[in-house]
């Protein structure tokens, strides 16, 4: 005899049953966010992005300030039946009866509670009664900002219903692949923890076109990127710093929180110890050899699945991806149109030099053909794997045609240490190129940081094809960065006669930069990080540094139903 069989019914409300016990738990703070912004609880909850900035250090230290007394209780609650769990910042007893206590650093809504507060509060009173097995009736909300105690009287029934269903749309959104769109107030983005993650302002921009968006973007990551070049160095971890060791014994101090990454270029070592604290505080840690090519990264975090399944459907869509390397190269070839333009402005004898006007028309033709071919593709004309072989072609044609025009920008060779007759890597064969291959491994280091930053998965690009050891997201990123944060810089600080022989070491076949060569190129590719320019079509400024964080920021929105700002910046 088989095994007896529930009615269909009572089968599928079984399962229903048992689906919803499966699920997590949802945070008491989610559904705060969730009040607050439905997209903000989605980036939070089920992307895992959350970001420490000041307010939230600031309210944590406000928490942690509140020590329990005899009548009250700080309780760390969970319940299968509500579906929830989340710590009281205290529960009081007065004369028998138990209320809940929330504490927050901003200010009331004009002497009321904000609508996600009350419902979190509604929330801890609901696990408290049930941990207690007694009804609470009431809730106060502290606001520090402006001192103000606001009282909230709890209908248990009405409570359970409001939280009941606020969890269900929790669940609902967990299950979905897209995000919420943004808020609907404004007032709501300037204040949200996640703004730089969410970029309302830039989206609405893209779906308008028009309009200058509010500087949600935050211009500076105030946290430094350490480098260390010098052998033998190791790195420890004491308490919230990282100690830096050198051969001779001496000690550097690094306080964790100045640090956004550390890039350990050769032959240095760092503790496990020191990798831990790194990963819990979302400091990048990058390896270099000691030639300058990139050997790998730390990545914290597991999270950002449906990031990551969203880019794969939409970069394994073959138009999709034909589009956005036309519009990549298209970006990159323009600028170095535009950069060579600017300098014939300044030096006559460039326009008349032999090959100057032929390489100029090279890359202007090879801009307007790929929007040639872009548009042919768009209007199904040319088949997308096509496409890209095509572009290919393009782009190589231009290569070879700004890197020709590259002997007569070297206006001082150094006594022909800095003679260059075409690009060649792997290795490089001149100091020229050896500078070139450097600063695009230190390049290429901020881009994979970009993009991971992002969540995104830089295994999985759009133009490049996956090689052994690159990331082809990372590549095609730095496509559109390779002029502005290098080649630019590099080209001022040849003609400004910054490189000495001393800055290389050579032997026959392959050309390296020195320790103090190393040091050079590092701090010239760190400072122009921090230059400041201003976007052409979102038209306000942020450093070189933030303007890679905030193209991978684009890059995804492309795919995420706001196309259209990805790699439109363009120097003037
Ligand atoms: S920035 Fe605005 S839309 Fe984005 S999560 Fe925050 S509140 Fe929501």
């Amino acid at each position: 005899m088989g095994p007896a069989t529930d009615p269909p019914d009572a089968l599928s409300s079984f399962h229903a049953a048992d689906k919803a016990n499966d699920a997590p738990l949802i945070r008491v703070m989610a559904l705060h966010a969730l009040a607050y912004c439905e997209r903000l609880f989605y980036l939070e909850e089920v992307e895992e992005i959350r970001r420490a900035d000041a307010n939230v250090y600031d309210g944590r230290r406000l928490h942690e300030e509140l020590a329990p007394t005899d009548e009250t209780l700080c309780l760390e609650l969970a319940s299968e039946t509500l579906g929830l769990k989340g710590k009281l910042d205290c529960a009081q007893n007065r004369r028998g009866d138990w209320l809940v206590w929330e504490y927050k650093k901003g200010r009331s809504n004009q002497g009321q509670a904000w609508a996600s507060d009350r419902l979190q509060v509604l929330a801890y009173a609901l696990l408290l009664a049930e941990h207690l097995g007694q009804p609470v009736r009431e809730g106060i909300i502290h606001y520090h900002g402006d001192q103000k105690k606001v009282r909230l009287a709890i209908d248990p029934e009405a409570a359970l219903a409001e939280v009941q269903a606020a969890v269900q749309r929790a669940r609902q959104l967990r299950e979905s692949l897209e995000r919420p769109p943004v808020a609907v107030s404004e007032k709501l983005c300037r204040t949200c923890s996640l703004a730089a993650e969410c970029l309302p302002e830039e989206e609405i921009f893209a779906q308008t076109g028009g309009g200058r968006p509010a500087r949600l973007f935050p211009a500076d990551d105030d946290r430094q990127i350490i480098h260390l070049v010098e052998q033998g160095l190791s790195v420890k971890r004491e308490g919230e710093q990282l100690v830096v060791v050198f051969p001779n014994g001496s000690q550097k101090t690094l306080p964790g929180l100045n640090i956004a990454a550390l890039v350990l270029h050769g032959n240095i070592q760092i503790s496990t110890q020191a990798l831990h604290f790194c990963a819990a505080r979302e400091i990048g840690v990058h390896w270099l050899s000691y030639g300058g090519y990139y050997v790998a990264s730390l990545s914290p975090g597991a999270g950002q699945v449906q990031r990551r399944h969203r880019q794969y459907q939409a970069l394994g869509d073959a138009a999709l991806a034909g589009q956005l390397a036309g519009r990549l190269l298209a970006a990159k070839i323009d600028n170095q149109w535009r950069y060579l333009q600017r300098l014939a402005r300044t030096q006559n004898d460039l326009a008349a030099a032999p090959g100057w006007q032929a390489g100029l028309e090279t890359l202007q033709t090879a801009v307007q053909s790929i929007q040639d071919q872009l548009a042919a593709a768009s209007r199904a004309e040319l088949p997308a794997p096509e496409l890209l072989g095509r572009l290919r072609g393009y782009e190589g044609q231009a290569g070879r045609a700004y890197f020709g025009l590259w002997p007569l920008l070297i206006k001082n060779d150094a006594g022909g240490l800095l003679t260059f007759s075409g690009r060649n890597r792997r290795p490089p064969r001149d100091p020229v190129n050896a500078l070139l291959s450097f600063g695009y491994a230190l390049l290429y280091r901020d881009c994979l940081a970009a993009l991971l930053a992002v969540g995104l998965e830089p295994a999985f690009g759009f133009l490049h094809t996956p090689r052994s050891a690159a990331y082809p997201l990372a590549l095609d990123l730095m496509e559109l960065f390779r002029l502005l944060l290098w080649d630019m810089p590099l080209l001022g600080s040849i003609n400004r006669r910054q490189w000495q022989a001393a800055d290389f070491d050579c032997s026959p076949n392959q050309v390296w930069l020195s320790l103090d060569g190393r040091r050079k190129a590092i701090q010239l590719y760190e400072s122009r990080k921090q230059e400041k320019w201003k976007h052409p079509v979102l038209s306000y400024s942020l450093s070189y540094a933030r303007t890679l964080e905030l193209e991978a920021r684009l890059l995804e929105k492309e795919w995420t139903g706001q196309p259209g700002v990805f790699a439109t910046l363009r120097i003037r």
